[in-house]
């Protein structure tokens, strides 16, 4: 079975490797340039190599050196234009050969946001960054975009500002002088990378910016490096946040799977416009820049991407339908990850948290019931981010932690997962191949026992069960949430109380840390909506809707627009629609688990509102964010 979101013929004719050649324009805010494909061939007599592109002007094409003649197909809305290039005849298969594609990106590219100086941090220079995955880099570069393709790379990227990519630096070094010593924002240099370890290619990954370096300390007995990037203004506080962390994180998941591949390990903190909590692009995650949190309290976002290290950039899902493999693999892991350097409590606690956001999600498809499910039968061309959710992320990390116990604990589970990762490391697969290894790796360790266990899952409703709930309840070790579920049931059992007898104070949160105040709120939503005189009294009392952790703002904003037509929730939409479109400032909270779930709250309290909110700052999210936004506003269909 093919990719269901690419045209391209990759089972007849793959790449293996592709140079990048690319001046990046930021007046004209293009990138131009080639893109030389090396291609193994698996068809004798293949005819013709298909790749995928979306809003690409394509200049010419050369194949084996030679002028070739090439098609660019109409545009499909999802999967964009297929570009079709003739190849000389009676190629044998097993046979490489070369082709280059001469190209520059457009305005329409949505792989790709360019700031203006003023929505950066420094505001002195513009910024440049992408955002391939799920089906984004075809609007980059031509690539056949699908994660069952994975390719080594190169680049040389002419820039006027820093470029950082998702590979190893050739040079200049990485520790040397900013810009190769030369002025930022108008000498050009060459930045030079590789990637030697093939990757799909919704991890391939530019920034250019006013960005600087800083390394972390080595880990003892490590070949590995880390460190982290960020524009100068940014550099101490995100130092500060992910110093302590990174490497000790990165280190235990060594020991819990294989020893990590990509030789560096580094942190890029983006402007706030960054769509994503974090991207797991090669070598550099890419982080946003609400995780500076001030506390090191959302240092699990790092502990996630990190772990893509091994599930989906090493294995990875075949293609969209089995996304679950690599969100839910890697969500358990970093849960466990949390009980090894925290302790199990955490683990429960994130698993609760999680939790919360499944079920938020699996209701937001009520009348999409096939994205509730765990493995999803994409039609071809269907758009894989209308179903991008919590739910490969939450459900599958929850068949996994019911797998660890049905099979019995974690001491005969982490042999299997050992296993699982050697087994596929840098292969594409799907749910059925990742089933079939752990059963035969339980008849070869435990035999008739282990399978009957294995048998004893309800491996359809997993997979294809749709609904609210999830096939097994699970319990989670709630230890860490007992103090916030206090304090929320005390909230809801005041509801008739008057004010002036309320015995609340402001102290009650002083020794809940961030996530904990996150999961009283969440609480607080279980309940029928509080009347707004409480509500009030509760925003004035803990100053959650001033606070600076956007985690514990969102989760306020939501619990006070539950109820749409109570004048608490006029009040605070208006407060909450501002705050995700930056007060004016053009820095716009573009993370879309923020920006969306505040769009979506926003329009059931009062349409216009949201709608007129987004219109005024739109060109300031990203245009995946703004893509999706327009359709939660139902501004698209
Ligand atoms: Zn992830």
């Amino acid at each position: 079975m093919t990719d269901p979101t690419s045209q391209a013929n990759y089972t007849e004719i793959a790449t293996e490797h592709v140079l990048f050649k690319w001046t990046i324009d930021f007046a004209n805010q293009i990138i131009a340039g080639t893109a030389t494909h090396d291609l193994r061939i698996s068809k004798n007599d293949v005819g013709e190599v298909i790749f995928d592109t979306a809003d690409l002007d394509i200049e010419s094409v050369e194949v084996e050196g030679k002028s070739a003649s090439y098609e660019v197909k109409p545009k499909h809305p999802i999967m964009g234009s297929a570009l079709h290039i003739n190849l000389p005849s009676g190629l044998k298969s097993g046979s490489l050969i070369k082709a280059t594609i001469k190209y520059q990106t457009t305005k329409e590219c949505t792989a790709l946001q360019w700031l203006a100086k003023e929505q950066t941090q420094g505001k002195s220079f513009p910024y440049l960054f992408s955002q391939c995955q799920p089906i984004y880099a075809r609007a980059m570069a031509p690539v056949q975009d699908s994660p069952s393709v994975k390719i080594k790379y190169s680049a040389e990227v002419i820039s006027v500002l820093p470029a950082l990519m998702s590979a190893i630096r050739q040079s200049p070094p990485s520790d040397g002088p900013a810009h190769d010593g030369k002025v930022i924002g108008k000498d050009a240099v060459t930045y030079v990378y590789h990637q030697p370890i093939p990757i799909p290619s919704y991890l391939i990954a530019i920034a250019a910016g006013n960005v600087v370096y800083r390394p972390f300390p080595r880990h003892p007995g490590k070949e590995w490096t880390c460190g982290i990037w960020s524009e100068p203004e940014l550099i101490e506080a995100a130092y500060w946040e992910f110093s302590e962390d990174t490497a000790r994180f990165l280190a235990s998941a060594e020991e819990i799977v294989v020893p990590y591949r990509f030789g560096v390990y580094d942190l890029l903190v983006l402007p706030p416009s960054f769509p994503y909590g974090g991207m797991e692009n090669a070598c550099l995650t890419f982080l946003t820049p609400t995780l500076l949190a001030g506390d090191r309290t959302l240092v699990d976002v790092i502990a996630h991407e990190l772990t893509h290290s091994w599930f989906g950039n090493g294995v990875t899902h075949a293609n969209a339908s089995h996304f679950w493999l690599n969100e839910g693999w890697t969500t358990y892991i970093e849960r466990l990850l949390l009980q090894v350097i925290h302790t199990p409590a955490d683990r429960g606690f994130s698993f609760i948290i999680g939790y919360k956001g499944l079920q938020d999600d699996l209701e937001m498809y009520v009348d999409r019931p096939k994205y509730q499910r765990l493995v999803i039968d994409f039609e071809k061309g269907e758009d894989p981010d209308d179903a991008y959710s919590g739910v490969p992320y939450d459900k599958g990390a929850n068949l996994i932690l019911h797998l660890e116990r049905t099979i019995g604990g974690l001491d005969v589970f982490l042999p299997y997962v050992r296993d699982y990762v050697s087994t596929f490391m840098g292969k594409s697969i799907t749910t059925q191949e990742w089933k079939s290894h752990l059963y035969g790796y339980y008849e070869k360790h435990g035999g008739a026992g282990k399978i009957k266990a294995l048998d004893s899952i309800d491996w359809d409703a997993w997979f294809y069960g749709e609904g609210l709930q999830l096939p097994v309840k699970m319990e989670y070790d709630s230890s860490l949430a007992e103090s916030a579920y206090k304090l929320a049931e005390r909230w809801d059992s005041s509801r008739a109380v008057e004010i002036s007898k309320l015995s609340f104070h402001e102290s009650d949160l002083d020794n809940f840390s961030s996530t904990q105040k996150v999961v009283f709120l969440e609480r607080l939503q279980s309940y029928k909506p509080l009347p707004s005189s409480h509500v009030e009294h509760l925003a004035s009392l803990y100053k959650v809707s001033s606070t600076h952790n956007a985690e514990i703002r969102l989760r306020f904003y939501q619990f006070c627009l539950a109820d749409p037509s109570s004048p608490v929730a006029l009040k605070y939409a208006a407060q909450a629609a501002d705050w995700v479109i930056g007060g004016g400032t053009g820095m716009v909270v573009g993370r879309m688990k923020f920006c969306r779930d505040v769009f979506r709250a926003v329009y059931k309290v009062d349409k216009d509102l949201a709608v007129n909110a987004f219109q005024k700052e739109k060109n300031a999210f990203h245009p995946i964010a703004r893509k999706l936004i327009e359709k939660d506003l139902k501004l698209l269909s």
